[in-house]
């Protein structure tokens, strides 16, 4: 006997059908003796539209209330859910994420604090399955909060941590990790296993497949992730520490993948004076509204002349991010803000990177060869990331893919 929690991501959760279909695997796990906790997304597509209304409704909306209106697609699969089970037969119930409670900080991408075990190991021991809404907690004065976009990975990963379950399987659209998205390349490959640090990166950088944090929060209390499809009943991936991966014989790739992110802006502010605390200044003022940044480039200025500043926010943050460096303006001292969302941050990942200066270079090269026009660079040790034209996207995920030697021959 196994315990288990099982997510069940918002393709997997479209419609009664598909929630049938799921509250069979469920039933497949419980009949083999398992102890099961489910976790549910909302059905695909919800919050995207509750997103939207939020923004129809004001522009730079309360992001306490956002969490009011977007928590509310998973209540209703989790609540869908527990129905269907129920109707076969089995013991099963809701509890939202207040009643277990999930112990959470903050609003929009709340952090989660810590989860109750008392109430599943209560269910448990009576035999039941507990079912989830993932992507929520309970912030210390009581009210919603939100885990971010793709939040219900998290929110299984840390329920896995706190039961001391045994597994924690994602199940999804897909049938595990792949060396890149195969919806934009058809020859990408399927990983059988990959590593807590390349997952991390991966995801990261926008392969979506896994919110970044639920990898975080897996390598750290070691719980043992699969990536799995909810419609195809075949061996998923499987993500474990690195010095667990020779147990599986498995081989070294130099690249483990590519990801592309196209929910980045870009912002340069123009005419800044070349003086100590310019930088401190900009992204001080950012730290202190919540605003992520990454890739920074400056530009280098004869002495005397003003100075350029580019570097990228998430696309969702730049109103925020507009409104603040607005109100900083006197302090900072520049000319202009310009602003650009038709861009995408391409980056390639993998342990090979962090012992082979070839491996970045190539990247350029590749690039350079479709005439594809290199923004900006960001490395870390085993990532390099470039900002590119949106427009090239799909052409540059496809050339880096074949260029490190990562497409399969079996389809097509
Ligand atoms: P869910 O709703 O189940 O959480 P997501 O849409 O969040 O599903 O994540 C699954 C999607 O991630 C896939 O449909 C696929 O298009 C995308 N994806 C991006 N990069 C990868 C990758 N490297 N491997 C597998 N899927 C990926
Ligand atoms: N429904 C939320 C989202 O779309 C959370 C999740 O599905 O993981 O981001
Ligand atoms: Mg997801």
């Amino acid at each position: 006997m196994a315990r288990i929690v099982m997510k069940f991501g918002g393709t997997s959760m479209a419609g009664i059908e598909r929630i049938r279909h799921v509250a069979g695997l469920v039933r497949r796990e419980v009949e083999a003796g398992n102890d099961v906790a489910v976790v549910v997304s909302a059905m695909a597509g919800e919050t995207d539209r509750l997103i939207q209304f939020c923004r129809e409704a004001a522009s730079l909306y309360d992001p306490r209330e956002y969490d009011v209106v977007v928590a509310s697609g998973e209540q209703v699969t989790s609540g869908l859910l527990a129905i269907t089970l129920q109707g076969m037969g089995l013991n099963a119930r809701s509890y939202m994420g207040w009643q277990l409670p999930i112990r959470a900080s903050g609003h929009a991408s709340a952090l989660i604090d810590d989860i109750e075990a008392e109430v599943l190991e209560r269910v448990f021991a009576e035999g039941g399955i507990a079912v989830i809404p993932g992507f929520q907690g309970i912030a210390a004065d009581g009210s919603l909060a939100t885990l971010g976009r793709g939040g219900s990975d998290t929110s299984a990963v840390a329920l896995a941590a706190a039961v001391n379950a045994d597994r924690c399987d994602i199940y999804t659209d897909v049938d595990g990790v792949y060396t890149t998205d195969p919806r934009i390349v058809p020859k990408a490959r399927k990983l059988p296993i990959v590593t807590y640090e390349e997952m991390l990166e991966l995801a990261g950088v926008g392969a979506k497949v896994l919110q970044t944090r639920s990898v975080a929060l897996a390598m750290r209390h070691r719980i043992r992730l699969q990536v799995l499809s909810s419609f195809e009943d075949r061996p998923g991936t499987l993500i474990v520490g690195e010095d667990q991966i020779e147990d599986y014989g498995m081989e070294r790739q130099v690249i483990t993948g590519i990801a592309h992110d196209k929910n980045e802006a870009r912002v340069t502010l123009t005419g800044i004076s070349d003086r100590p605390g310019a930088a401190a200044a900009i992204f001080g003022a950012l730290a202190g509204a919540g605003v992520n940044y990454d890739m920074i480039v400056q530009s280098v200025a004869k002495a005397g002349e003003k100075t350029e500043i580019t570097f990228t926010v998430p696309a969702s943050a730049l109103e925020r991010c507009s409104d603040v460096l607005g109100k900083s303006r006197p302090e900072i001292g520049y000319g202009e803000l310009i602003a650009d969302t038709d861009i995408c941050k391409v980056s390639i990942v993998g342990v090979g990177i962090r012992s082979n200066p070839d491996i970045a270079a190539r990247m350029f090269a590749t690039l350079a060869e479709r005439r594809i026009d290199i923004l900006a660079i960001a490395t870390s040790e085993i990532k390099v990331s470039v900002l590119i034209p949106e427009d090239y996207t799909e052409l540059a995920v496809r050339v880096l893919h074949t260029a490190y030697g990562l497409d399969t021959e079996e389809q097509e």
